[in-house]
C-alpha cells in the first residue's frame, strides 16, 4: 500500500544519489552492458536512467512496483546465495512513492511496456517502442514528502554523491559502458572495454594510473585482483580505498584496516592509500542482507579474508622494492 511504500521510500531513498544507485544496480543486474545517466539539477529535476539490459516483459513490468516483488530471489535459500546486486525487491516501489516515474522497457522481441505512476499510483499503462532495455525516468523527487525535499543540499553537493555513486560503479563494472550528463552536459564517462586500469585513470587521473601495481592472489576461498597504488601517492582520505565484493562496492573497516596494515609501515602515518581492490568469494560466505543500502556486508570468514587482503598487498610491495 502506499503508505508502507512511502516509509520504505525514507529507508532505502534518501537522496538523489540512492535513486541513481539502485536505478544502476537494477541495470547491471539485467546485464546491461552500457548505462546512460542524465541529470537535470543535479537530479532533483530529473533522473534518467537508459540502459541495454534484459528489458521486461509486460507483466513482469508492472509487478516491478510492487514491494518485495522482486524476481531475483525464489526462495530462502537464494537469500544465503545473492549473485544480483538487487535482493529486496523495494527500491522501484519506494521511488516510484516518492516521484513521478515513467518506465518504458522492451525485451525486443516485440512491442514494448510503457508505465506511468505518480507518488506511487498507477496513471497509465501503453504500447512503447521494441528497443531492448529499459529507460527510467524519474521527475520531482520528494514532491510529496516536502519534509525530506528541505533536507536536500545544494546542486554541488547532491551532484558530487551521484559521481561517487557512478565512480564506484565504474570501478566495480569496468565492463559496462556508462556515460554521465548534467544538465546537458556529459559530466563522466567509461569506454566498457573492461580496463580497470583506464577507470581508474579517469577517475583518479593519469599520474595515479601511472603509479599502479596489480595485484592477484589466490587463497582457499579468496581470489584478490585488483590495482594497489604506490605507497607515494597517498591520500589523506580513506576514501580512496574502493572495496568490491563479487561485482559489489561495499564499504568495511575491518578490510580497510587489512590494506592499511598490508602497506605496513610505507605509508606516512594517518594517510592512506589509493586502491581498487576486487574479492571473489562464494556468496555463501557474505551476507549482504546487512543494510537497506547494502553498503554493509558480513563475512563468515572474516579473519582469513583480512590475512588474504593484507598479504597480497604485502607480496605485491616485497616484489616491487627487489
Ligand atoms: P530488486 O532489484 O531488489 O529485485 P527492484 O525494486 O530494484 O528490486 O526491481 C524490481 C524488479 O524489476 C527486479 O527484480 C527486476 O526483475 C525488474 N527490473 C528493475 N529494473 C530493471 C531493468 N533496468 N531492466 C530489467 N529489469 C528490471
Ligand atoms: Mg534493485
Amino acid at each position: 500500500d502506499h503508505l508502507s511504500n512511502k516509509i520504505a521510500a525514507g529507508e532505502v531513498v534518501e537522496r538523489p544519489a540512492s535513486v541513481v544507485k539502485e536505478l544502476v544496480e537494477n541495470s547491471i543486474d539485467a546485464g546491461a552492458t552500457w548505462i546512460s545517466v542524465e541529470l537535470v539539477e543535479a537530479g532533483l529535476q530529473r533522473i534518467r536512467i537508459t540502459d541495454n539490459g534484459s528489458g521486461m516483459e509486460e507483466d513482469d513490468c508492472e509487478r516491478a512496483f510492487y514491494r518485495h516483488a522482486t524476481s531475483k530471489i525464489k526462495d530462502e535459500n537464494d537469500l544465503f546465495h545473492v549473485k544480483t546486486l538487487g535482493f529486496r525487491g523495494e527500491a522501484l516501489a519506494s521511488i516510484a512513492a516518492v516521484s513521478r516515474m515513467s518506465m518504458q522497457t522492451s525485451t525486443g522481441e516485440s512491442a514494448g511496456t510503457k508505465m506511468e505512476l505518480e507518488g506511487g499510483k498507477f496513471i497509465e499503462k501503453s504500447k512503447s517502442d521494441a528497443r531492448q532495455g529499459t529507460d527510467i525516468i524519474v521527475d520531482e523527487l520528494f514532491f510529496n514528502t516536502p519534509a525530506r525535499l528541505k533536507y536536500m543540499k545544494t546542486i554541488h553537493t547532491e551532484l558530487g554523491h551521484i559521481t561517487d555513486v557512478l565512480n564506484r560503479m565504474a570501478l566495480a563494472h569496468p565492463e559496462v559502458k556508462f556515460t554521465l550528463t548534467h544538465n546537458e552536459k556529459q559530466i563522466f564517462h567509461t569506454n566498457g572495454r573492461g580496463d580497470l586500469r583506464q577507470v581508474v585513470a579517469k577517475i583518479y587521473g593519469m599520474n595515479v594510473a601511472r603509479k599502479l601495481v596489480p595485484i592477484e592472489a589466490q587463497t582457499r576461498d579468496f581470489k584478490v585482483t585488483g590495482y594497489v597504488a604506490k605507497p607515494e601517492v597517498y591520500r589523506a582520505s580513506k576514501h580512496y580505498m574502493s572495496t568490491i565484493i563479487n561485482g559489489r562496492y561495499i564499504r568495511n573497516i575491518p578490510l580497510n584496516k587489512a590494506i592499511l596494515e598490508g602497506y605496513h609501515t610505507l605509508l606516512p602515518i594517518g594517510k592512506s592509500p589509493i586502491v581498487v581492490l576486487n574479492v571473489e568469494m562464494d556468496p555463501i560466505l557474505v551476507d549482504v542482507n546487512v543494510h537497506p543500502s547494502k553498503l554493509e556486508v558480513r563475512f563468515s570468514k572474516e579473519k582469513e579474508l583480512y590475512d588474504a587482503v593484507q598479504g597480497a598487498i604485502r607480496q605485491v610491495f616485497r616484489q616491487e622494492t627487489l
